[in-house]
């Protein structure tokens, strides 16, 4: 592969921002440019610097955008496509009258394929390049958005959902075919390409305690693996899990008990902890995930984001869609919607905290920031190029701009996909040729 040079207004972050005025938590270079060799990031400067070396590369010239690391979606459920924007439910309703239904289809190998390419190609429309996603039970369907992941050299940590109760009877496996069929999934893919299995018990409600004992096994096992799992989402499923598990102190500690919190295990939701869960979560290094659009979406509650953040024992916090709980696929509409419900808290996230978030903040929550989140010399270049201009109300809008944390604050107020100008999964430019494609018929 030839090395290529890309220029344009870079943005990494070097640590997590401690307000609007920290500007020794990033660097940004106004005329920017990385060096990209075999997927990777080799050099990153200004143009000026790097010019010489690239004399004999292809150049991309991006200004005036802005060059950051590409958006980490750390939760969202890829076989719920097609029962995102389903009306009138909370939680439990959502998941009995629409979910479990939709994902029934997955036994279907080809169903699970199609749906697994339009998942991952809608998320690189979006300049999101790594995605922690829920598979269906089937094992085809962790084969399936595995595939799909090789085939777009992303980054995609992914498991199937291990359930044996409180589900239909197509979507429940057993103790012992769900250790087996996780074991066998692990073997196939983590490590493959850019694959990361994660442990994927759904939630304690559709798993037996035996279930629940298996997936620790599985921890046990697989240290170096993710866990992903829901914790705290509402009120009516708390008591229900509660009501299944009488000895567990609390919804957190039934985790616990099964040694389920580990650095890498990703807790979607964490709503409505108590100081005692919030503590646990926080000595495991266990990661807090904030899924905004879903949780204002299901009524499901206000993730207090800086009160976890501040506490004597903080939390490790992540952001994500929770698609199809949640209602869009940007991590732009996300950080948006986030902001709000931090207001509703009575705080404020700033704009700097909340790209460094989306970007290398869902990295160091992921335990990947060595590889994805920057553009650090070394890491993968993954990469999204953001156009503050690109529709009339927010080019209007950027004549009164004369400040970068000022200009990132109208891209996730006013920014969507429209905004993304190109998306490069390990130096490759995908967006361009998406929009090319006519989708329905693939
Ligand atoms: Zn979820």
């Amino acid at each position: 592969m030839t090395k290529k040079l890309i220029r344009g207004r870079t943005l990494t972050f070097l640590a997590r921002p401690h307000g609007i005025d920290d500007h020794a938590s990033f660097r940004y270079e106004e005329d920017g440019a990385l060096l990209i060799d075999e997927g990777r990031i080799l050099r990153a400067a200004s143009f000026e610097d790097l010019k010489e070396a690239a004399a004999d590369c292809e150049i991309v010239d991006h200004r005036p955008h802005l060059i950051l690391p590409g958006f980490i979606d750390t939760h969202a459920h890829f076989p719920q496509m097609q029962v995102i924007a389903s009306y009138g439910a909370e939680l439990l309703d959502w998941l009995n009258n629409y979910t479990f239904p939709e994902e029934m289809r997955f036994a279907d190998s080809d169903h699970a394929a199609r749906i697994a390419s339009f998942f991952l190609d809608e998320l690189l429309r979006q300049g999101t390049t790594t995605v922690a996603a829920y598979c269906s039970v089937h094992p085809e369907s962790a084969d399936a958005l595995f595939a799909a992941a090789c085939e777009r050299d992303m980054c995609v940590i992914a498991g199937k959902v291990m359930m044996d109760r409180n589900a239909p009877e197509a979507l429940t496996d057993t103790p012992q075919t769900s250790y087996d069929d996780t074991k066998e999934l692990i073997r196939r893919w983590h490590g493959q390409s850019r694959c990361l299995y994660a442990i994927t018990p759904r939630f304690a409600i559709t798993s037996t305690p035996e279930q629940l004992e298996a997936a620790g096994a599985l921890v046990r096992e697989h240290p170096d693996l993710h866990v992903q799992t829901h914790l705290s989402e509402n009120h009516a499923e708390i008591d229900f899990t509660m009501s299944l598990y009488p000895q567990a102190k609390d919804y957190t500690g039934i985790y616990e008990d099964y040694g389920l919190l580990t650095p890498r295990t990703l807790l979607g939701h964490c709503i409505h902890l108590s100081e005692r869960e919030a503590d646990i979560i926080s000595e495991t290094g266990s990661v807090a995930v904030f899924c905004p659009t879903s949780n204002l979406f299901l009524g499901s509650g206000l993730f207090d984001y800086q009160r976890y953040r501040r506490r004597e024992k903080p939390l490790r916090m992540a952001t994500a869609t929770d698609v199809g709980g949640g209602t869009n696929y940007s991590m732009l509409r996300t950080m948006d919607e986030a902001y709000k419900v931090i207001a509703l808290n009575g705080e404020k996230l700033d704009p700097l905290g909340s790209f460094w978030q989306m970007t290398r903040g869902n990295a160091e929550a992921l335990s990947l920031a060595d590889e994805i989140g920057t553009l650090e010399e070394g890491t993968t270049a993954d990469l999204v190029v953001l156009d503050s201009s690109a529709v009339p109300a927010m080019s209007v809008r950027m004549e009164r701009v004369s400040t970068l944390a000022e200009e990132l604050f109208v891209l996730q107020t006013l920014g969507d996909d429209r905004a993304v100008v190109e998306t490069y999964v390990a130096g490759k430019p995908v967006k361009g040729e998406l929009n090319g494609q006519s989708g329905l018929g693939a």
